[in-house]
């Protein structure tokens, strides 16, 4: 019997990622394109089917030999229907009926999850979470981001839009978060957070090097610009760092509390910061949670890194039968 592949493509405010997955986690080949959502829907899905087109002409792999294709968005999506009901960072995208789209393209099976739902299997069956069976994954990024595994099966809710963790509120009217409501993690712990109260001080007069490592232009500074001051000891940079851990600390002792996990496990570009970033946080969200939870949980950086998603996508729906 020819082996089979999922199609796993990884759809995100800023790339398109895509690859073949074998049922035991071999990734063969992959490429990453701009996915430019401002270009609109139609040039998206253009996109994704270049992609697609490209990486069976890279590996030589023909349509008879994939099972499904099975796409992780950065949105709401309703899982059961196939459509990908709101998502914030791919603009005019609302109520998109994307696997029957792609279905009828490809004549083949084709499903949605949640890309960080995603990122928490491919961490789960692959990753840092290997053997553990409740697992919470956090993507800590420009925005924030949670799947949750329980049972060591990926918890969708009734919706499919369970896991919004960068949504829960860690301070009753803090500042203004992307999704327009106040307080919640993602506006006080992620990268456009960290941007925000860098602006803000700067605005104010704080002198600071954050401004020389973006050459004074405020607006092209980035969590990894104020990570560069940080690591020259600038006051700053390490006030910003230590209060988005500290709420990022609140917000992991939120779900210790509530889900008891196995592991938690940190993953998107603000991890990469390390200690940093990750110590303090570790070490707020154990002093604040329960002590029996927050003595037995697993607190781990990602190991899949930028593959988690679309691994996940592709384990995803090699169980769905
Ligand atoms: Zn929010």
């Amino acid at each position: 019997m020819k082996e089979h592949y999922v199609i796993a493509l990884d759809l995100g405010g800023t790339k398109i990622r895509v690859a073949l997955v074998s049922r035991d986690g071999k990734m063969l080949g992959s490429t990453r394109h701009l996915s430019s959502p401002v270009y609109g829907l139609s040039y998206v899905l253009r996109t994704m089917e270049m992609s697609i087109q490209n990486i069976l002409d890279k590996t030589g792999v023909g349509l008879d030999n994939i099972k499904c294709i099975s796409m992780a968005i950065a949105g709401i999506n309703d899982v059961k229907k196939g459509i990908v009901t709101t998502a914030p960072n791919l603009p005019g995208w609302h109520n998109v009926h994307l696997s029957r789209i792609i279905s009828e393209k490809y004549k083949l099976p084709a499903y949605l999850i949640n890309d960080a739902t995603a990122a928490a299997v491919g961490e789960h069956r692959m990753g840092a979470g290997r053997g553990y069976e409740n697992l919470v994954y956090l993507t800590v990024s420009t925005g924030i981001g949670g799947g949750i595994v329980i049972g060591n099966l990926p918890y969708l809710g009734k919706d499919g839009a369970a896991g919004e963790l960068g949504h829960m509120k860690v301070v009753a009217n803090g500042p203004r978060c992307n999704c327009g409501k106040d307080g919640c993690l993602e506006s006080l712990s992620s990268g456009s957070a960290m941007k925000r109260m860098a602006i803000d001080a700067i605005e104010k007069g704080r002198s600071t090097l954050i401004k020389s490592f973006c050459n004074d232009d405020i607006n092209a500074l980035t969590a990894e610009t104020i990570a560069a001051a940080a690591r020259k000891d600038d006051d700053l940079a390490n006030e910003i760092i230590s209060q988005a851990a500290y709420y990022l600390g609140i917000g992991i002792s939120n779900l210790i509390n509530i889900f008891n996990p196995d592991i938690i496990v940190i993953g998107g570009g603000l991890s990469k910061m390390g200690n940093v970033f990750l110590g303090p946080a570790k070490e707020v969200a154990k002093k604040t949670a329960f002590k029996l939870p927050a003595s037995t949980v697993k607190i781990v950086k990602s190991k899949l890194g930028d593959n988690a998603g679309i691994m996940g996508a592709a384990l995803y729906a090699f169980d769905i039968k």
